[in-house]
């Protein structure tokens, strides 16, 4: 298992609901989690806060967050089987986002503020969440993942939105954006 990148197709594909929680997936989450914590080790500056199925190239209904987005000391995940958006609503802020499966880009995201999901846990318990702020961002981020959709695609407004991460570990403008995204589109793999 390994988190497959851009411009892999089965990031663009729609996952399927998970039927039944058995054994199969819950050795999926287990390696979810796995794949996570090696990725961060490999990235010094930066957080696993979360991922999706389809990031390993496994397209069903599942994410994992991150329980402490601030503490990188806790390498606890909460897995979310078959999240669905009840409701996104409040202001539309855009806030910096990366992706493990977009290799060392950032951009500026527009998103609502608040979300209210609900999910199955690992344990078939279902769950509603109100999330507001980072983590609403975080679960659309994930649940985008399970519809094929990538931050990139909601970044309309290309002058200035998209950085780089530099060997320092800051975010630097991308200049030549036009080149970027022309470059990027393919492999992005939005034809
Ligand atoms: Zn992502």
């Amino acid at each position: 298992m390994k988190i497959i990148t851009t411009p892999d197709k089965r990031l663009r594909e729609k996952s399927e609901k998970v039927r039944v929680i058995d054994d199969e997936i819950l050795k999926i989450i287990a390696d979810m989690r796995k794949l996570s914590l090696d990725w961060e080790k490999e990235h010094p500056y930066e957080l696993s806060a979360a991922m999706a199925a389809p990031q390993m190239g496994v397209n069903k209904r599942i994410i994992i967050i991150r329980d402490d987005m601030e503490n990188k000391q806790n390498a606890s995940f909460t897995a979310l089987i078959n999240p669905e958006i009840i409701k996104a609503e409040g202001k539309i802020r855009k806030d910096y986002e990366g992706c493990l499966s977009v290799p060392s880009l950032y951009g500026m995201v527009p998103r609502e503020t608040k979300v209210r999901i609900k999910a199955k846990l690992e344990d078939g318990t279902e769950v509603r969440i109100k999330a507001t702020d980072e983590l609403a961002r975080t679960l659309l981020h994930e649940i985008d993942h399970l519809d094929g959709i990538l931050f990139i695609d909601h970044i309309k407004d290309v002058a200035d939105a998209f950085y780089r991460m530099n060997d320092k570990g800051d975010l630097e403008p991308v200049k030549d954006y036009e080149k970027e995204i022309k470059n990027n589109s393919k492999l992005w793999g939005k034809e």
